[in-house]
């Protein structure tokens, strides 16, 4: 088969993070008979400097004409100045918008061999833990009205979150499927004692959690969820959250696992066009030192392989190569210990290549 695949790098290590995964695609194309066509499009920082906005549309016109989306990150402090229609981060919010990318789909698990990587006490994670966060991604108050107007008390600022019943239904159903597959357990982690768009959360997904009976629903304020997360990983199967709230908790999760720079990402709507990129930004502070972890988008990588392209196998084949470098005892800097050698962006992704 051969899939066309837009290569949105971005800034910072992006393209150094999004080098990696290609070679192991292709490494994967090569050993079970794919075709994989990366189509490079500009967007964040290097699309501002080159075109003079974050998202051009030729970069909208071949993410949406493409089988799947490759996104390194964007950003960085050189643009940190923009006025906000023209900050890098508008193309990840323009392009999950024009491609009607609704749902975030964010494992989050503990590799065994990475106990010692992780921040909490060994006696926390002993059980280990193995999640998944369902963030819905194109409504709430990052999409909301916002603006200054002249307060009470001078100027001030709002923004407005707002949730369609349409909206969270869609969002439940994707986290009660992707329970029904794993351990059956949903938790809905919102703000009901506050937040009026939280008490009609909980009252979709209660009818909606009707339509799968065999799966448990509970519900979590996000204050708490935040410190369970820390206190009790092991209690979280599938955790559905609104975009602001799934924003900040996967970044939570994202740490205990050891290291930021493994988590991927899938970010998907009704097709199966996805977006997949590490969860991750540009880490201004280490591109061009070779010290980015490529493992988040080299798993991004097998995601898009798993969700958009339905190729188990070869999704299977990196997890596991992931897996055995890492039982080798090859690091990058970010998940080395004290004293411990690490190896190179590079190095790290020759090593998987290895395995493969
Ligand atoms: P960040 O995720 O880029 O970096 C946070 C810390 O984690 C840094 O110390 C960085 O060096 C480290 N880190 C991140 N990825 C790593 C990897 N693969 N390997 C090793 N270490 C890694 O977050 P930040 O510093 O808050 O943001 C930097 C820029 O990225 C900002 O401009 C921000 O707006 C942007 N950003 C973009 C995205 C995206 O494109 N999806 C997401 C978050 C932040």
């Amino acid at each position: 088969m051969k899939y066309n695949i837009a290569l949105v790098a971005g800034d910072g290590i992006g393209p150094e993070i999004t080098g990696g995964c290609v070679q192991v695609m292709n490494k994967i194309g090569e050993k079970f008979g794919h075709e994989f066509n990366f189509i490079p499009y500009l967007a964040g920082g290097c699309a501002i400097d080159r075109t003079g906005v974050p998202l051009p549309q030729e970069t909208i016109d071949g993410c949406l004409a493409s089988d799947s989306v490759l996104l390194g990150a964007v950003g960085g402090p050189k643009w940190d100045s923009q006025p906000n229609h023209l900050r890098p981060e508008k193309a990840l919010l323009g392009l999950r918008s024009a491609m009607g990318l609704f749902t975030n789909l964010r494992p989050a698990r503990i590799f065994p061999v990475l106990m010692d990587a992780c921040t909490l006490r060994p006696d926390i994670v002993a059980g280990g833990f193995d999640m998944v966060i369902v963030r819905e991604l194109t409504g709430g108050i990052y999409f909301g009205e916002r603006g200054r107007r002249d307060g009470k008390y001078g100027p001030e600022a709002y923004d407005t979150e707002s949730y369609s019943v349409m909206e969270i239904e869609r969002i439940a159903r994707v986290a009660f499927n992707t329970a029904m597959a794993r351990k059956k357990r949903v938790t809905c982690v919102d703000k009901a004692n506050v937040l009026e768009t939280s008490r009609l959360w909980r009252e979709v997904v209660t009818e909606v959690a009707k339509e799968y009976p065999e799966a448990e629903l509970d519900f979590m304020y996000v204050d708490n969820a935040a410190m369970q997360l820390v206190r009790d990983p092991g209690h979280f199967d599938v955790l559905l959250t609104s975009n602001m709230f799934g924003d900040i908790l996967s970044d939570e999760a994202s740490q205990i696992t050891g290291s930021i720079g493994l988590l991927p990402s899938a970010s998907l709507g009704s097709s199966t066009v996805g977006m997949y990129e590490p969860i991750h930004g540009s880490a201004p502070d280490i591109a061009g030192t070779g010290k980015a972890n490529p493992i988040a988008t080299i798993l991004s990588g097998a995601m898009m392989l798993r969700y958009s392209f339905g190729l188990a196998a070869e999704a299977d084949a990196i997890e596991a190569a992931v897996e055995a470098v890492l039982n080798d005892g090859v690091r990058t800097a970010d998940i080395a210990g004290k004293n411990e050698k690490f190896v190179s962006t590079r190095e790290m992704t020759d090593a998987i290549i290895s395995k493969l």
